[in-house]
């Protein structure tokens, strides 16, 4: 069998659709030709997200976002406790509770809100660059995961003699519950900016072709 993903030509692996790259690939972002989205492609969309917040530091919106995300933290350990104490649970959803408990061990809410709304809003300027849901919501839960070195492990690299970092991946079920619910709690902040931005962007073309329109009448 050949692979589903157009003009690629390679041959299937076991029971897969996709030959072995695409099918990492699938499991690993989403989709079987999403690539992740690199720390300095997003850079710009967190300076974004930081600016906007230094500039309305007295909104209210920061505080309830923070406290969403303690929210999200507590409903996790409510499952998790729920689930120590014999109570049927998804493997899936413990897993992802998990994760949102280690984040929060480990990075500051507010950096999970800022990367969460830049992603975001960088799908709103660059929507192509994500390929379907999925696979966005897989980079929200990957640059999230990203923040905090618990999620990167170490292997010995032979051809370079020395430990390389890897990045420690989770199922791809878990990923999309962790994702899922980040996009949910924080996702509204990213498409706030994008509105701010697009309104200015057509206030000052308005105000160009005034001025042409005003130069024309020029006599
Ligand atoms: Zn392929």
């Amino acid at each position: 069998m050949l692979c589903s993903v157009p003009l690629c030509g390679r041959r299937t692996s076991g029971w897969s659709r996709y030959c072995p790259a695409h099918k990492t690939r699938h499991r690993r972002h989403g989709h079987p030709c999403q690539t992740g989205v690199t720390k300095l492609e997003l850079r710009p969309f967190l300076d974004r997200v930081v600016t906007t917040r230094e500039k309305n530091l007295r909104n209210p919106v920061w505080t309830l976002l923070e406290e969403r995300w303690a929210d999200l933290v507590e409903s996790c350990h409510t499952y998790l406790a729920g689930y120590l104490s014999g109570r049927t649970a998804s493997r899936h959803q413990v897993a992802a509770s998990q994760e949102i408990i280690s984040l929060n061990d480990h990075v500051a809410p507010v950096e999970i809100i800022d990367v969460v709304g830049a992603l975001v809003l960088m799908r709103q300027w660059d929507p192509r660059r994500f390929l379907s849901d999925r696979a966005f919501i897989h980079q929200v839960a990957r640059r999230v995961r990203a923040l905090t070195d618990v999620n990167v492990g170490t292997t010995y690299d032979h051809r370079a003699g020395r430990l390389k970092r890897v990045y420690r991946d989770i199922p791809p079920r878990v990923a999309l519950l962790v994702g899922q619910w980040l996009t949910e709690a924080f996702g509204g902040l990213g498409l706030w900016i994008h509105g701010m931005d697009r309104e200015r962007e057509r206030q000052q073309q308005e105000r160009r072709s005034a001025i042409q329109q005003a130069l024309k009448e020029l006599r």
